[in-house]
């Protein structure tokens, strides 16, 4: 199953199209977006009657597929040479921080650019879809609705200024959570473990990697996280992104205004951001 949110209403995508959850379902399920993880195993028993879309689907309509979870986590240094990449060893444990909800935009959107030196980071966003306390790592993707697209855009200077960083500011700028186009459940993949996303700028390809080759797993992730906190329907997870940065790379690039990112991930879609001028 594939859903979006096109202007604050959920539709089921069928194909090229779409249908409203709310209309078709004659309102036994919320027009919002949100609401629709706190009943999702419900939902999908409803979608799957579903057959044909009943109107277009336009990714530059769409928001974020969940606009307001309790809890947005991100997970730092995730994949073996992005680590590298940004100096360090590779991580014993998850490296975890936050992005904030007024960073969230759709999956087509202009960036304006802050002062200082933007980054960009493609990554697979897991949607929480069931409350998970203490999951062990074997039952992790059964608490998780689906797998959206995200760019974890980044201003490497606030993100690394102060004896101790702290990355949540640096990395919630307006605009700098873009996701979608839609959120895809992990049975419609082949592997859900190994999808391949990249990014170029201006298309010249800079990310281009495998899920497979993160070091902490989106099943292992729901396990730590959760023995942790407790993880709320609608939740999400940024799982890192592979190398390719434009802080890793001889010299740094960063994004300027004009500037076109394109990212990708199979099986879920593409975001494109326009990068504009402060004014
Ligand atoms: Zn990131």
């Amino acid at each position: 199953m594939r859903i979006a949110n096109v202007k604050g209403r959920l539709k089921l995508v069928i194909g090229d199209g779409a249908v409203d959850v709310a209309k078709a379902s004659n309102a036994r399920f919320d027009a919002s977006p949100h609401a629709i993880y706190d009943r999702f195993d419900e939902f999908k028993q409803w979608a799957a009657t579903i057959e044909t879309a009943d109107e277009a689907f336009a990714a530059q309509d769409a928001g974020p597929p969940s606009p307001f979870p309790t809890q947005v986590f991100a997970i730092g240094l995730n994949y073996v040479d992005h680590a590298a990449e940004s100096g360090f060893q590779p991580p014993t444990k998850p490296v975890v921080f936050t992005k904030y909800v007024s960073a969230f935009s759709g999956p087509v959107s202009d960036v304006v650019l802050p002062q200082g030196s933007v980054d960009w980071e493609i990554e697979v966003v897991a949607v929480i879809g069931t409350i998970a306390n203490a999951v062990p790592v074997e039952r992790g993707w059964d608490f998780v609705a689906g797998l959206t697209a995200g760019q974890d855009i980044s201003e490497r200077e606030l993100q690394r200024s102060g004896p101790a960083p702290q990355f949540g500011l640096g990395k919630s700028f307006a605009g700098f959570a873009p996701m979608g186009p839609v959120l895809v459940t992990p049975d419609e993949f082949d592997n859900a473990d190994d999808l391949a996303l990249g990014c170029a700028v201006n298309g010249e390809t800079m990310q281009s990697g495998q899920t497979r080759d993160m070091i902490f797993s989106v099943p292992t992730l729901v396990s730590y996280l959760s023995n942790v906190v407790t993880l709320y329907p609608g939740d999400l997870i940024f799982t890192g992104t592979p190398p390719g940065v434009g802080m890793g790379r001889t010299p740094p690039r960063y994004l300027h205004a004009g500037d076109r990112l394109h990212s990708w991930i199979e099986g879920i879609g593409d975001l494109h951001q326009h990068c504009v001028e402060r004014r």
